[in-house]
């Protein structure tokens, strides 16, 4: 069965997927809570933010319907595919781990509780007063919601002004509809630590019952320095040297025995420091949506493919990334309006090396700007024999893009 948020391009990567092994699936998703198979794909409606209650409801499908193996796609739906495989015997995660990962507070005090070095942190209500709070900080420090993802909300302070600056833009982000309807026990936190200072680099692995073998490390070689740290390029294989990187993967694998994750795909988010790598985060589920496209690995399965392969048993012998190297960039949203359309993209989809460009912005749709903000325009794919090759073709073809944007419309005034 696979678990699913929304109804996306990534789910139908893992569909198509399946029916090239012949695998038959079950979806669960959380579309519809309401009406009975609402899209008419038989899926089974869940509610991710119920995670005991969407267990449950898969445990009672599963005993009409047998199942192998449950996959989750994305964060949401990790604990309840954690809950549903402990009951059915499945190896996945613990529950504890994909909530660990789910509640970036509780993932500082499993690392540190484990002996990893990690900055100081401390953990704040959305209703504190943030002058109140200052006595606990240093600078720079970064601000963050507990359970966001795409650096939605992260903001870096550098003095006790930015921080209340920052601390009262990611309160009002938290008070949000949209954000509070997912009540639980993160929507009312937000968490300061230290500043991690050293360039960035994204691990892809697979955790076979606690081992972690390494997928993919990607350079990311635009500086993240903040005030916001919206992501752009990833490319692999890294340029790290091989100490560097062994290092990596070594602070990689501590971190998901550090938060008891145990089976299936994890991407952790790395610094690298004077002092060694150190742990930003690890989320239980692979590289987001379409930016899986950009791994493909020597035998000609793609990750997709790799994790239902994984989840059911079956061989994934060799697992050697093809020699390519290979990148992706997320289109940076440059200021807020309404998104009216791009040109270019057939330029940029002619430079050499580059192999497409996905405008995911919706004509007419309105585009928020990190911190609030947390989607991209759209994607560059690029492949080439150097990594160097990669990450210079992605950014020509982003020259190459020429985005409208219209100011947002005052809201009307009564003459
Ligand atoms: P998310 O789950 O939203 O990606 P992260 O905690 O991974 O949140 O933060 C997003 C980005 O913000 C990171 O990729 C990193 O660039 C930056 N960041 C977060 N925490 C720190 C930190 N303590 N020091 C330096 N940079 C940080």
């Amino acid at each position: 069965m696979l678990l699913a948020a929304v109804k996306g391009y990534e789910l139908r990567l893992f569909l198509d997927a399946a029916r090239k092994l012949e695998l038959p699936v079950a979806l669960g998703t959380d579309r519809c809570h309401v009406l009975d198979n609402p899209w008419r794909d038989g899926a089974l409606p869940l509610r991710f933010e119920e995670p005991e209650a969407s267990a449950r409801r898969v445990v009672d499908f599963a005993r009409s319907q047998p199942l192998a193996a449950i996959v989750a796609l994305g964060d949401r739906a990790t604990q309840t595919a954690a809950l549903a495989c402990q009951a059915l015997g499945f190896p996945y995660n613990p529950p504890e781990a994909t909530a660990a990962c789910r509640n970036k507070f509780l993932a500082r005090q499993m690392l540190e509780a484990a002996g990893l070095p990690v900055p100081w942190f401390r953990r704040f209500s959305r209703h504190d007063a943030p002058r109140a709070c200052l006595a606990q900080v240093a600078f720079p420090c970064v601000l963050k919601p507990l359970a966001l993802s795409a650096s939605q909300g992260v903001i870096r302070a550098d003095t006790p002004d930015d921080f209340i600056a920052a601390f009262e833009r990611i309160a009002a982000l938290l008070a949000r509809p949209e954000i509070q309807v997912h009540k639980d026990a993160t929507t009312d936190w937000l968490l300061a630590e230290g500043f991690i200072a050293g360039r960035e680099v994204a691990l892809e692995g697979l955790l076979d019952r606690g081992r972690l073998r390494p997928l993919a490390l990607f350079d990311k070689p635009d500086p993240m320095e903040g005030p916001y740290f919206e992501e752009t390029i990833y490319v692999t294989p890294s340029r790290e040297d091989a100490a560097t990187q062994a290092a990596i993967v070594c602070c990689a694998e501590q971190a998901a025995r550090a938060l008891q994750l145990f089976h299936g795909p994890i991407h952790a988010e790395l610094r690298l420091t004077t002092d060694g790598p150190r742990v930003l985060e690890v989320a239980a589920r692979a590289i987001g949506g379409l930016c899986s496209r950009a791994l493909r690995f020597r035998t000609g399965i793609a990750l997709p493919e790799l994790i239902l392969r994984h989840a059911a048993g079956l061989p994934i012998e060799p697992l050697a990334r093809e020699d390519a190297a290979a990148g992706v960039m997320m289109i940076p949203i440059p200021h807020g309006g309404i998104y009216e359309g791009v040109e270019g993209v057939e330029e940029a989809r002619a430079v050499p090396g580059v192999e497409d460009v996905a405008i995911t912005a919706k004509e007419e749709h309105p585009l928020e700007p990190p911190p609030e903000g947390s989607s991209y325009l759209g994607f560059i794919f690029a492949r080439g024999s150097l990594p160097e090759e990669v990450e210079a073709a992605l950014r020509q073809a982003h020259r190459r893009l020429r985005f409208r944007i219209a100011p947002r419309l005052p809201l009307a005034r009564k003459a």
